[in-house]
């Protein structure tokens, strides 16, 4: 939906974000007030991690405690999406880190079309800064909210796309490994692949 056929970022936002600047753009999402999240939520809690990497993680929402802390992926998701990183031997300093709204939907429940589009700025922003060229949409709403509506994370899960120069591979949200952990295994195999992707960035940086 947000990435075109080409890896072209689609919409036409009359609100602009900085998107040269990381502490430029987070300064201005974090007072962001655009959608009726903020009346509900502490914070803004606005992506996080290496930009110049190139490689993008795409979650749905911030939870409690993200919204407590500021910081993206801190929760109980956050703590096993970090044991499965490091089991592939990648740290959050390799990568960068946001979710599809920066504001947490009360309850914890899946963010609406218009708040997605409401927040979709600041992603875009944030997509142009990082100039990705590997995106992980964790779960189903960041694989439909970025790519297409109609996708399913149970059949995309685990298999390339390709929109442009972009690769985007698609996995489960680590919240949901936390209710089916017989799904970990599977998405083992994706974080391996994502290990071999960022190898591949690194050396084609090294190449220059
Ligand atoms: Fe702004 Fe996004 Fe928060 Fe809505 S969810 S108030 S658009 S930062």
């Amino acid at each position: 939906m947000l990435l075109d056929n080409n890896g072209n970022i689609q919409l036409n936002n009359l609100i602009k974000y900085p998107d040269n600047d990381y502490q430029a753009l987070r300064e201005k999402a974090i007072k962001c007030t655009r959608c009726h999240l903020h009346e509900t939520c502490q914070q803004v809690v606005m992506g996080k991690g290496t930009i110049n990497n190139r490689i993008m993680f795409v979650g749905e929402g911030p939870g409690a405690e993200e919204d407590r802390k500021g910081i993206p992926f801190v929760g109980r998701a956050g703590i096993l999406l970090d044991k499965i990183l490091n089991a592939v031997e990648i740290t959050r300093d390799d990568i960068y880190i946001t979710n599809i709204v920066k504001c947490r939907p009360p309850g914890n429940r899946a963010p609406t079309i218009k708040e997605a589009k409401a927040c979709s700025p600041i992603l875009q922003a944030e997509i142009k800064l990082i100039n990705p060229k590997v995106i992980i949409p964790l779960g189903s709403t960041a694989l439909k909210y970025l790519i297409d509506q109609n996708m399913s994370i149970t059949k995309m899960r685990g298999k390339w796309i390709k929109r442009g120069n972009i690769f985007i591979l698609p996995t489960f949200h680590p919240a949901y490994l936390l209710r089916n952990s017989n799904m970990k295994k599977v998405v083992w195999r994706d974080f391996k692949l994502i290990k071999k992707s960022l190898l591949r960035i690194e050396e084609l940086k090294q190449q220059g």
